[in-house]
């Protein structure tokens, strides 16, 4: 097409509209970069009151309960399941700015699943505190890699099948050794996801829009990170689900 048309005016106009694009991309990079970083600072300033916060709620219940006070006690359990979700969405938009621009860093240390696994299930009770959670043993299988990025996986991955499921309704946490790597799979009796949504379930900011889900707060932040972490330990994660029946996250992690 450069011959058809001929001459340097065109040469120069269609240089000039490739830099243009290539101007635009960097542009909108730019802005992306500089957008995950006031995502960072705004979350950081609120994570430093918010974790204050907790711990006089903590030394407030300590003194309640000493004083046999069970109204105090309750109004204060309240709070402290307020405050933590709100910590946990911070983390996960902390998380959300580091990943975009591009730092997980990985601190990788040996240990053993099932410490980590009954750790979250205790930790995510004020979420999942209706459910019946069933949870199958790793047989203490360790593995190398780094706990607390592990740990979000999970926590996402079991906060999502509490929210996106039935009051006492059943949560299984499983885990199987495949070759070299773990499989752990959480798997809820749900709302399931549709094929069409599942092929962009772990895209940043992706939610579902439905009548049902609607309902249900959320950044559609979790699984991408989830998968930015699982990816970065060389492991998969995937979903197995079926609209109305319920879904099954697995994701690998390499043994070393
Ligand atoms: P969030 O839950 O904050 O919206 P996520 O990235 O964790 O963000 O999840 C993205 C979307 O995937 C959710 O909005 C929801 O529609 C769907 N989803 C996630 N987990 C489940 C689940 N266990 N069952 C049904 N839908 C789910």
């Amino acid at each position: 097409w450069l011959s058809v048309t001929g001459g340097f005016s065109n040469q120069d106009a269609i240089s000039n509209y490739f830099s243009g694009i290539v101007m635009d991309i960097t542009e909108q990079k730019q802005n992306d970069l500089r957008r995950s970083k006031f995502i960072g600072m705004v979350s950081h300033e609120l994570k430093t009151p918010l974790t204050a916060l907790k711990a006089y709620v903590q030394m407030l219940n300590n003194w309640a309960k000493k004083q046999k006070d069970s109204f105090t006690i309750g109004a204060l359990s309240k709070v402290d399941k307020q405050v933590r979700k709100m910590l946990n969405m911070i983390n996960s938009l902390l998380n959300l700015s580091g990943a975009e621009a591009g730092k997980i860093h990985l601190n990788k240390t040996e240990f053993i699943l099932d410490q980590l696994i009954n750790e979250v299930v205790e930790e995510t009770l004020f979420i999942t505190s209706s459910h019946n959670i069933v949870v199958v043993p790793c047989d203490m299988i360790t593995i190398n890699a780094d706990r607390d990025k592990i740990e979000q996986v999970l926590v996402n991955l079991l906060s999502n099948a509490a929210k996106y499921s039935d009051k006492a309704s059943p949560i299984e946490i499983g885990c199987a050794l495949k070759g070299e790597a773990v499989e752990i799979s959480i798997t809820d009796d749900g709302l399931g996801i549709a094929p069409e949504d599942i092929a962009k379930l772990f895209l940043p900011h992706y939610r579902v829009e439905s009548k049902e889900t609607e309902k249900i707060a959320g950044f559609g932040i979790g699984l991408y990170l989830c998968s930015e972490i699982v990816q970065k330990h060389g492991g998969k994660i995937w979903v197995e689900s079926e609209l109305g029946k319920g879904s099954t996250f697995k994701f690998t992690v390499p043994l070393n």
